[in-house]
Formats: structure tokens, C-alpha cells, sequence
């Protein structure tokens, strides 16, 4: 249980501190309590709570995530990223007059039945019948698939690099390819950017690998810590959401003031300040830390980072999609955990969740986690 954060360090119950690489799960880009954001909120505070109508701090997130998108020329706010996903699959479905979504193994677009539908128990066959699903990054099942069904899909829905089976990037001609076909068979492409979202750089990762969706969700980044979704793209599509279109969308705390504070405090100092080639830096230096202290102990393992979000798979073979991140050794990445946390190094307890630096951590903190892991490593060769 922890109890409070500040900077890279967060607090537990016991009162033990630990360089913190959860980081809100990627939401916290800026690190705990960032002093712009926790300014953008006092000022919040004193124009009230919930205005329940659009007010100008939306506008301006609005705005600043438009600017920083070229895909997006309209953006829709939700409470989530999981509303923002089963928002934009609404629209497609109303968009194409089609019902049937194609989904990836090991991707996650939030807990709603249509995107959930292999991943959990209490959904209607009827929506899992609508939701294909075949391999991460696997342009065999892609083309096949496509030519199968491409021409009753609403949508496609994707991470374009995934974060939720640990962090796993497509080879670059893969999103490319996705891009034509979904053009060629007239089903939307949807970017699920919530973590990629001003992580991976300012324009996501559609902007890594130049491929433009037709929609993009966002999450965590933007919200500044407080709860938010968004979907955003170009105004042909957007425009059917009501109250201009028919596709219906609320939400009480849709757009909420505290939240559009806090995202347009953080979202206006990474665009000022440029966060990312820092970010860049650090977490280089960690993953090779980390790859060389492995390899002095002999354990086996394969390092994906893209940008300051990354993965230590315990895995002698490449890691393609999720089938290899179960083959991979998580006793190993357990025990890499225990040890950490022993030492003051809190890592997210699975290998199917990302691990993030933020523009708070430091050398020093790169340094302790290397130092940590090498422990870790010598004690797992030791067996
Ligand atoms: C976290 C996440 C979501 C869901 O966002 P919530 O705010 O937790 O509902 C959707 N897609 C991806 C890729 C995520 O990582």
C-alpha cells in the first residue's frame, strides 16, 4: 500500500521510500506532484469543482493535443481511456454501418465488453462473435484476415506499440501495411495512443512511425494525474458524435475541470520543454545498465524500450507478441522485482505492464536501479 509520492520516490505504509517506475501506470510523465501542475490546480480550485458545461480550460487541452497531433482536428473528452476506446468503436460502427472489430492478442483498450470480449468472463457471445481477434505484429494472420472480413469491419483497433503485454514495438512496415489495408476495405483505423500519448514523443507514435489513423484515443499522459480520457481525428468522423451527430456521448465528469487543469499544466510544459531527449538519455543508459549487468550474470534476457517506457522479458528468444511473453521465465521477473523492492526500487509487478522513467528520475536513481538489478541478477544465476 502506498501512501503518498513526490518526484521519482513514492511512500509506503510502513514508511519505506522507493524510486518509483510505476509512475501512475504512465500516467505521471512529469513525476509525482510536478509543481506546474499542482499550480494549474489551485488556480482550478478557485473557480469551483464541476462547471458542467464546457469551459475554457477544455478548449484549451483541446487545442494543445490537436497541435501536437496532425490526425486530430476535433477531440471528444471522457472520464477514461477505456470510455475514450468504447467511444471511438461507437463511431466507427456509426461511421461504416459495420459491426464486426478486429482486435490484437495482448493488446488492451480498457475493461467495455466489445474490446474485452476474449479477455473476460460476462460478455454476450453475441459481442464476442463481433470481435476478431488474431496475433500481435503478424502480417500473415493480418492479410489473411483482412481479406476475409476486411470488408465487414467497423474498425481496427490497435496499440501501436503495445504496453500491456510489456512493451512490444510492430516491426516498421506492419502499421504502414494496417494503414493501406484498412483504407483499401473501408474500415476505420483507430490508434489506442493511451500511454503512447505523448510518451513515445509529442505526436505519439503515429508520429514515430509516420502512419496517420483515422482516430486516436488518449488517456493517463494527458489527465496530469487525474482521471481522463480523449478521442480525437478528423472532422468528418468526429462530427457524428451528438449533440451535432447521432452518435450518442456523455458523461457527468467528461471533460472534468481539475483534469483539464492538470493536462493542460503538463501538456503545456512538455511542449515548451521539450522533455523527450532527456528522457531519451536516461532511459538508454538504464536499459543498457540493465542489459549489461544481465549479461556479467549470465541471465538471459530481452530488453524492448521505446522511448522512457520499457520491458525486461526473462527470455533467452526474441518477444514477439503475448504467446512469447507468457514462454518467457516470470519466476525470473519476480524474483528481479522482490529483490528491487528490497532495495527501494518499486517496479510494476508483472512483465505485461510497462516500466516508466519520468522526467523526474535522475542518473542517481538510473544508477540504484542497475546496482538493485545486478544484486537481483547475481542471486538468480546463483539459482
Ligand atoms: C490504461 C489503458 C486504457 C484504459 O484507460 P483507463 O483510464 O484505465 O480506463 C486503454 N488503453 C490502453 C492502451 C491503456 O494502457
Amino acid at each position: 500500500m502506498l501512501v503518498s509520492g513526490r518526484k521519482a520516490e513514492v511512500v509506503d505504509a510502513a514508511g519505506g521510500t522507493f524510486v518509483d517506475f510505476i509512475m501512475g501506470w504512465g500516467a505521471l510523465l512529469l513525476g509525482h506532484q510536478p509543481s506546474a501542475v499542482l499550480q494549474a490546480l489551485r488556480e482550478a480550485l478557485r473557480h469551483g469543482t464541476l462547471l458542467g458545461l464546457t469551459h475554457p480550460a477544455e478548449v484549451e487541452l483541446a487545442r494543445l493535443i490537436a497541435q501536437a497531433v496532425p490526425s486530430v482536428e476535433q477531440v471528444r473528452f471522457t472520464a477514461s481511456g477505456t470510455e475514450a476506446c468504447v467511444t471511438a468503436v461507437k463511431l466507427a460502427r456509426a461511421h461504416t454501418g459495420r459491426a464486426t472489430i478486429l482486435t490484437f492478442e495482448g493488446c488492451y483498450h480498457g475493461h467495455a465488453e466489445s474490446v474485452m470480449a476474449h479477455g473476460s468472463a460476462g460478455i454476450p457471445g453475441v459481442l464476442a462473435r463481433e470481435t476478431l481477434r488474431i496475433p500481435y505484429d503478424d502480417l500473415d494472420a493480418l492479410e489473411t484476415t483482412m481479406r476475409r472480413a476486411g470488408d465487414r469491419l467497423a474498425c481496427v483497433i490497435i496499440e501501436p506499440v503495445a504496453a500491456n503485454m510489456g512493451v512490444i514495438a510492430p516491426r516498421p512496415a506492419y502499421l504502414a501495411r494496417l494503414r493501406e489495408l484498412t483504407r483499401h476495405y473501408g474500415a476505420v483505423l483507430i490508434f489506442d495512443e493511451v500511454v503512447t500519448g505523448f510518451r513515445v514523443g509529442l505526436s505519439g507514435a503515429q508520429g514515430l512511425f509516420g502512419v496517420r489513423p483515422d482516430l486516436t484515443t488518449f488517456g493517463k499522459i494527458i489527465g496530469g494525474g487525474f482521471p481522463i480520457g480523449a478521442v480525437g481525428g478528423g472532422r468528418a468522423i468526429m462530427r457524428r458524435l451528438a449533440p451535432e451527430g447521432d452518435v450518442y456521448h456523455g458523461g457527468t465528469f467528461a471533460g472534468h475541470p481539475w483534469s483539464m487543469a492538470a493536462g493542460v499544466a503538463t501538456l503545456s510544459a512538455v511542449m515548451t520543454r521539450a522533455p523527450y531527449e532527456g528522457l531519451e538519455t536516461l532511459s538508454q543508459r538504464l536499459a543498457e545498465g540493465l542489459q549489461e549487468a544481465a549479461h556479467a550474470h549470465a541471465i538471459a534476457v530481452q530488453i524492448h524500450r521505446v522511448g522512457s517506457m520499457m520491458t525486461i522479458f526473462f527470455s533467452s528468444k526474441p518477444v514477439r507478441n503475448v504467446d512469447d511473453v507468457k514462454a518467457s521465465r516470470r519466476d525470473q521477473f519476480a524474483r528481479w522485482v522482490a529483490v528491487l523492492r528490497e532495495q527501494g526500487i518499486l517496479m510494476p509487478p508483472s512483465p505485461y505492464e510497462a516500466m516508466f522513467v519520468s522526467t523526474a528520475h535522475t542518473a542517481l536513481h538510473v544508477k540504484r536501479c542497475v546496482d538493485a538489478s545486478r544484486e537481483a541478477f547475481r542471486s538468480l544465476a546463483d539459482g
